[in-house]
């Protein structure tokens, strides 16, 4: 992390006295939060937004308790990729739009999710099915089920308009990085670093790479808020996105 050491004594981004510690317990409800990106605005990350394009899209079904944490990494996505779609939820109906975006033909979408249970064998896919339906000219969708492990896997079960879609497992070697929930195991990937994986093996290693400096940067700032840190030197992905903005403006 680059963020830069600082007087214990004192805000760097304003010179006035920390807070004492036991206010740090009830952080987050203290914390002034940019509206643009709501995160703390001592390291607001609306500076480093980057669009880019990508083949693939990525449709998020994210858990109703998901939906408003700060730290959901979910959001994170539809950031960079504008074509990105959220729904919330329901185990009895789906959402309309979705309904009717899973039967338009111009769509392949794949589940996302792992293949450790033997009774829906016959539904799992594997990467290259992604690339034969853009031989195809169909878009390929991943779906990702936002949520805890737990949520997710209920979500799986639950959701009876799922239960005709290809099953894409995510197979990588990549260990997490996300700091600001502790991961029952290193891979345990967050939900922005299932997106990043899937695109750069599905082909968009452009949006890929954005969203993965977009998501250290995230994860960057978010944790230095944490502790009342300004990252006063831009990080290598900060100097990358920023690079990119320029380019764009041109
Ligand atoms: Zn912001």
């Amino acid at each position: 992390m680059s963020a830069s050491d600082t007087s214990p004594e004192c805000d760097p981004a304003t010179g006035h006295p920390r807070p004492p510690r036991r206010e740090f317990k009830a952080r987050g409800s203290f914390v002034i939060r940019c509206e643009g990106c709501n995160l703390p605005k001592l390291n607001c990350l609306c500076p480093y937004q980057v669009k880019a394009e990508s083949y693939a899209q990525v449709w998020l079904i994210t858990h109703s308790l998901e939906h408003y944490k700060p730290t959901n990494t979910g959001r994170l996505i539809g950031d960079v990729l504008a074509q990105t779609q959220v729904f919330t939820w329901y185990r009895t109906a789906p959402d309309a739009q979705l309904t009717a975006l899973l039967a338009d033909p111009r769509y392949a979408p794949f589940l996302i999710f792992p293949d450790d249970q033997p009774d829906y064998a016959d539904r799992v896919v594997g990467m290259d099915a992604v690339h034969s339906v853009k031989q195809d000219s169909r878009i390929p969708v991943f779906i990702i089920l936002d949520g805890t492990w737990r949520q997710a896997r209920r979500m799986f079960r639950k959701s009876a308009y799922l239960d005709s879609l290809p099953v894409l497992p995510l197979r990588t070697e990549r260990e997490t990085r996300y700091r600001l929930r502790k991961p029952a195991s290193k891979a345990h990937l967050c939900t922005a670093e299932v997106a990043i994986e899937l695109l750069r093996q599905g082909g968009d290693e452009n949006a890929a790479a954005v969203l993965d400096d977009y998501f250290d940067v995230f994860n960057d700032s978010y944790a230095a808020s944490r502790f009342y840190k300004k990252i006063a030197e831009p990080t290598e992905a900060m100097t990358r996105l920023l690079a990119r903005q320029e380019v764009l403006e041109d």
